[in-house]
């Protein structure tokens, strides 16, 4: 049996002034001063068994256990980059965090990908490039707007030496090294580029956050108010997902979050079926009716039934 919720007496409230949030000043303020960035939903990828981790071979994930799907842009706050205090230790743990401010109905969630699209980070990165559909290539952390230098290893008591432009080229998220490197054993590279800075959420501080709004004309009613979450550079977080020369799956699909639409006339709503209390359709007030596992609206006379 499930447990009696005692109701709190609530105090008196008349005579005394109230104060309420302005959901919309929130929002618009987002959107007017945020960054435009793509939100992608992070998916735990289901590819293990309850012994074992996730598969390295698995296509869907690279073998990171996570996908990310369903990009969406929009824009959000970015606050705090880095440390936020005046002073701290300055560790590989802080470094590289964020924090960002979105309208809840961006909903986002641990571990989902933020990518700045107008932003401006400088990546210094070491890799291995290998021979594969007789080409050399590496993968690189993030996709490079501009490639700033780049350097192969020779030997302890050498120099590096400064690859030309014409000596690679950048594909994507990937470098293509010219084939007279193709004989060279353990090709090791470094290199710095700009790119659209790139993060996972790791902490969602602030999900709760409902608070009592007002509206003349509206009664009081708890809305959702902007979500804050801490962020994280990507390449602190997970490694990048792919080392084969194909791509990962993509396990987006088209979003379609209703799955109960309700259309009376020339209006259309999304209505959720355990709800049984009447939800307003332009001037039609609409019910789920469990009897008969359809909706109705009163017409002004009688119940008429939807399919
Ligand atoms: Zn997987």
């Amino acid at each position: 049996m499930a447990k009696k919720i005692t109701v709190s007496k609530a105090p008196n409230l008349i005579g005394r002034p109230q104060v309420y949030f302005n959901k919309e000043g929130f929002e618009a303020a987002i959107w007017a001063q945020g960054y435009d960035i793509i939100i992608e939903r992070a998916v735990r990828c289901p590819c293990k068994t309850q012994g074992s981790d996730n598969l390295s071979s698995c296509k869907n994930c690279g073998g990171t256990g996570w996908l990310f799907i369903n990009p969406v842009k929009t824009k959000a706050i970015i606050t705090s980059q880095n440390s936020s205090v005046k002073f701290a230790a300055w560790s590989e743990e802080t470094v590289g965090d964020a924090n960002i401010t979105v309208r809840d109905s961006d909903r986002l969630g641990f571990m989902d990908r933020i990518t700045v699209i107008e932003g401006e980070s400088i990546h210094s990165q070491t890799a291995y490039p290998v021979i594969y559909d007789d080409t050399l290539f590496a993968f690189l952390d993030y996709k490079p707007k501009e490639i700033l230098e780049v350097f192969m290893f020779v030997a302890d008591n050498e120099k590096l030496a400064l690859l030309s432009y014409d000596e690679y080229r950048i594909d994507g998220d990937k470098i293509y090294l010219d084939d007279k490197f193709k004989d060279i054993q353990d090709i090791t590279i470094s290199l710095r580029y700009v790119h659209a800075p790139q993060y996972h959420v790791i902490e969602t501080t602030r999900d709760v956050m409902v608070s009592t709004t007002f509206k003349v004309g509206e009664t009081k009613k708890t809305s959702q108010m902007p979500i804050s979450a801490r962020i994280r550079k990507s390449h602190y977080i997970i490694d990048k997902e792919n080392f084969a020369n194909d791509y990962l799956f993509d396990n987006s699909y088209e979003l379609d979050p209703c799955l109960h639409k309700v259309t009376v006339g020339n209006f259309t709503i999304c209505a959720p079926v355990v709800n049984t209390t009447p939800v307003k359709v332009g001037v039609y007030n609409v019910v789920y009716d469990e009897s008969i596992g359809k909706f109705k609206y009163f017409n002004g006379t009688y119940w008429v039934q939807l399919n």
